[in-house]
């Protein structure tokens, strides 16, 4: 089938330099893939660029198999960014109902099922809400839409807990009823555990990981240990920490460690949660990239005690 999304060599510069450089990746169709990294990463700019917002600077990124929008295409991906453009003087009755002339394939119990779970009061002006208010009639404009990719820019950053709650469920239950194909970027990881089958990290304006989430997952181990002891291969390791006595290393086992270095019975040895692996690739320094803007890496020391 074909990719939802494919990057090839996807580059992305704006006048203060590259925001995204390198890019290769594939997001399948029908997953639930999480776009995280720090702040000035370049995930805004990757979901922009695959809702055609923006255009590469260099590279390509395919949506659906196709290299540019095309108005068909349009119609099938929905994108919630992060400043949401709405007409304030008009009601969310009103939203709706624009919603509705402006997309063919509208599904208004789908739309009005997400203003409902708010509490949103029809008649309410789009001026006169919260943050958090808009959020959610962004949000029902998108799935209204019935979209076959749903591009969602940190769409939990203002909605309370339950608001989140509520939300993720329903994105859950399009993707299970519809196969639609989502792509959601957030920095509250905690958020996208149990939820996403797919991730993408990005760190400075690179893709650092990418792929199947349980591939990913097993393709690491965390281990912790007796700090004198941590003579491990350093190729493997990604991120390393000692503190007191002990010690932790997130390590890639895709590459069998047997022969190298065997954990003996001091050390144990987990698979780490989706928080323990994307906390440790960004505490470990990335390569820096030759011609991307290190924008606003939030690195730690290598070995910084726990
Ligand atoms: P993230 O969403 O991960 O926080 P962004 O994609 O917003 O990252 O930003 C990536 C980099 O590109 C940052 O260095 C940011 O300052 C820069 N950038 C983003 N948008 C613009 C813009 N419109 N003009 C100039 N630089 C931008």
């Amino acid at each position: 089938m074909t990719p939802a999304l494919e990057a090839v060599g996807l580059g992305r510069r704006y006048r203060g330099g590259w925001a995204l450089r390198g890019c290769d990746f594939t997001v399948p169709t029908g997953r639930i893939c999480g776009v995280v990294g720090p702040n000035g990463a370049g995930k805004s700019t990757l979901l922009a660029l695959a809702a055609r917002q923006l255009t590469p600077t260099e590279g390509e990124l395919r949506v659906f198999g196709e290299a540019a929008g095309s108005p068909g295409q349009r119609a099938r991906v929905a994108y919630v960014a992060q400043d949401k453009p709405l007409y304030p003087g008009l009601t969310v009755t009103e939203t709706l109902r624009m919603g509705r002339e402006l997309n063919p394939g509208w599904d208004q119990e789908a739309a009005q099922r997400v203003v409902d779970q708010g509490e949103l009061r029809p008649k309410a002006r789009i001026g006169s809400l919260s943050g958090g208010q808009r959020t959610r009639v962004s949000l029902a404009l998108a799935l209204g839409k019935v979209p076959d990719l749903l591009l969602l820019d940190e769409p939990m950053a203002d909605l309370d807990p339950l608001a989140r709650h509520q939300l993720m469920g329903t994105l859950m239950s399009a993707a299970a009823e519809r196969g639609t194909t989502i792509v959601v970027s957030s920095h509250i990881l905690p958020e996208l555990d149990g939820v996403i089958d797919h991730v993408l990290l990005v760190q400075r304006g690179g893709i650092r990981l990418a792929g199947d989430l349980d591939e990913v997952l097993d393709g690491h181990r965390l281990l912790t240990g007796p700090a004198e002891d941590a003579e491990l291969p350093a190729d493997l390791v990604v991120e390393r920490r000692v503190g007191g006595r002990q010690a932790t290393a997130l390590v890639r086992t895709a590459e069998p460690l047997e022969g190298r270095w065997e954990p003996d019975g001091r050390w144990e040895s987990e698979r780490p949660s989706l928080e323990e692996l994307l906390l440790g690739y960004l505490r470990a320094p990335a390569d820096p990239r030759p011609g991307t803007t290190p924008a606003d890496d939030h690195h730690t020391d290598h070995e910084a005690a726990a």
